[in-house]
């Protein structure tokens, strides 16, 4: 290689660096800007998370409340027709209608 190539070659090598600082430089800024809203998806992702599971668990409450209401009121519809609901009498006759307190905690307590 003679010293007039050489030296063009420098020239040119010196020129491919140059431009590819020029990217680097043009590539940082739209780094940072991507860094920054991966990490917002991200928090946003998490918080979108916990508040689904808020909500999944409150429907889950929910449901159980219902049902739990559900079974009273059949409770409460066998004791109305004169049935027994409590544990120690479940299903025998109430006899002439009588007022029994365990059947009233199993449909109203708690
Ligand atoms: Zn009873």
């Amino acid at each position: 290689m003679d010293k007039i190539k050489l030296y063009d070659e420098l020239v040119n090598v010196e020129r491919q660096l140059e431009t590819m600082l020029y990217q680097v430089k043009e590539m940082k800024p739209v780094l940072d800007d991507l860094i920054e809203e991966n990490l917002n998806l991200k928090l946003e992702n998490q918080h979108l998370h916990d508040k689904l599971d808020k909500l999944e668990k409150q429907e889950v409450a929910e449901d159980g409340r219902q049902e739990l209401s559900k079974s009273r009121l059949n409770l409460e519809k066998l004791y109305e027709q004169g049935f027994h609901v409590c544990k120690d009498f479940y299903g025998s006759r109430r006899e002439n209608q009588e007022e029994c307190v365990f059947c009233s905690s199993m449909i109203y307590g708690k």
